[in-house]
């Protein structure tokens, strides 16, 4: 297979020289931090007064984490390193765990994002000749606008559609013959629940890839949009306080994605003790920003599990990668003593072939006890058999979940297309154990 490269230099970079370049640019964006009075504090307490008092990659581990709390802290200019009128975009998270916290560009800063994002779209085999329509929100989060100049900069035919109308999304694939989509997976999936009822068909439709992401899905779940639409999906990682999208993706190979370490330095913790574990090893993702000067943020506790995988990608790519994300550290469910993510659950239900697009996972009190219940979606031609079958559908689902997650939870059948539908990042979970 010809491997596509944008900037292929750097992204079969030796090692060596990537960590040439790591360093460098770290030195650089301590100068930037120490502008901030947060850094300024943070970095002198611990010795360092300038970049170069960093002399190998080794001394970062003298830094202390920054968490997202600093960030609400210091909100709105804390740790803002230049002066505003050197700002050229503000970006926002979507606040899925909290208050929102804010980022700040220089043109530069977006200059070097937007090249990454290319590189991470070339990456895939995606090309100018593309019909790119992208499906994330735009404005103040960043899969939108971040997305869309990365594909306008290799020349794809870009349509900013942005979130929902799902009807008008399916029209304009259709009428553009759309090739490359940008979308959350849980709305992916939910979409192909609404096609036919809405007069379309996969068929009568031009996809070729999608890339998915900004929110935990499991590998089940990417296979299950590639079935459904015969396409090839792509993961994509990002959050907003190191950018956003074009920080980890997946390539042509789709096994894992590439995180590009000349503009982050990654490293893997345990979240309880701060211990910097070994590639492999999972735990929580921290990430050194390097490229953004507007706001440095330095070894950032992501709350994202996952692990580095070092080995050699068949691509020829030296940059390692992450694994996909189990979930967040926050995301953990605790029922009955025994700790289940989200995305295991999902992962069990979706290898079901009569399972359907979405899901509901609901936790409940019952008595002393927890209660685990399941909403699935499943295909209506199920309901039109006997109900011993529904029956016997429900006992496998509940098999299957108790065989990998030692839970044993009530299970419920739903109509395709039923159960709520977000059109960004889903929320999969209601646990009403403490409102009850
Ligand atoms: P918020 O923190 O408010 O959700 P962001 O838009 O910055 O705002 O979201 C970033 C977060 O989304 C990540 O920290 C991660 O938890 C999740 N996320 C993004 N991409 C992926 C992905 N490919 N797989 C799993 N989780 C993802
Ligand atoms: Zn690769």
């Amino acid at each position: 297979m010809e491997i596509p490269y944008f900037y292929r230099e750097i992204e079969t970079a030796p090692r060596a020289q990537i960590e040439k370049i790591q360093l460098q640019r770290l030195q650089e964006i301590i100068d930037c931090a120490l502008q901030t009075p947060f850094y300024k504090r943070r970095l002198t307490k611990v010795g360092i007064n300038c970049g170069k008092d960093l002399t190998t990659l080794e001394d970062l581990k003298k830094i202390p984490f920054t968490t997202k709390d600093d960030l609400r802290q210091n909100f709105p200019t804390g740790m803002l390193a230049t002066s505003m009128s050197n700002v050229v975009r503000i970006h926002s998270s979507s606040g899925t765990t909290g208050v929102p916290t804010v980022i700040y560009f220089t043109a530069d800063d977006l200059e070097k994002w937007t090249n990454l994002i290319t590189r991470s779209i070339v990456a895939t085999g995606a090309t100018k000749d593309d019909i790119f329509q992208n499906m994330m929100t735009y404005g103040l989060f960043t899969g939108g606008l971040g997305l869309h100049y990365g594909a306008e900069k290799l020349g794809m035919t870009v349509i900013p559609i942005g979130g929902g109308n799902t009807a008008r999304q399916l029209q304009f694939m259709q009428d553009f013959k759309t090739t490359v989509l940008h979308v959350t997976p849980s709305y992916l999936l939910h979409i192909h629940s609404k096609l036919e009822e809405l007069g379309f068909s996969v068929d009568k439709l031009s996809l070729k890839k999608a890339f998915i992401g900004s929110e935990p899905h499991s590998e089940r779940a990417r296979k299950k949009i590639e079935e459904l639409y015969h396409i090839d999906a792509y993961n994509s990682y990002g959050l907003s306080e190191m950018n956003g999208p074009g920080m980890a993706f997946e390539c042509v190979y789709k096994d894992n994605m590439h995180i590009w370490e000349d503009a982050y330095i990654p490293e893997v913790i345990d979240p309880a003790t701060g211990e910097v574990l070994p590639d492999g090893q999972e735990g929580e993702f921290i990430a050194t920003n390097l490229i953004r000067k507007a706001m440095p943020l330095l070894r950032y506790r992501t709350r994202d599990l996952t692990h580095l995988i070092a080995e050699p990608c068949r691509c020829g790519r030296t940059h390692r990668r992450l694994s996909r994300i189990v979930g967040r550290t926050d995301d953990m469910l605790i029922i009955n003593g025994v700790n289940v993510f989200p995305s295991q659950i999902e992962e069990v239900i979706m290898k079901i072939p009569e399972v359907g697009t979405n899901y509901l996972i609901q936790v409940e009190k019952a008595g002393a006890l927890d209660k685990l219940i399941v909403k699935v979606e499943i295909y209506s031609k199920m309901f039109l058999g006997e109900a011993k079958q529904l029956d016997m559908l429900k006992g496998k689902i509940r098999d299957r979940l108790r065989a990998s997650i030692t839970i044993n939870a009530n299970i419920e059948l739903h109509e395709p297309g039923t159960l709520p539908a977000s059109e960004g990042k889903a929320k999969r979970v209601v646990d009403i154990r403490t409102e009850m």
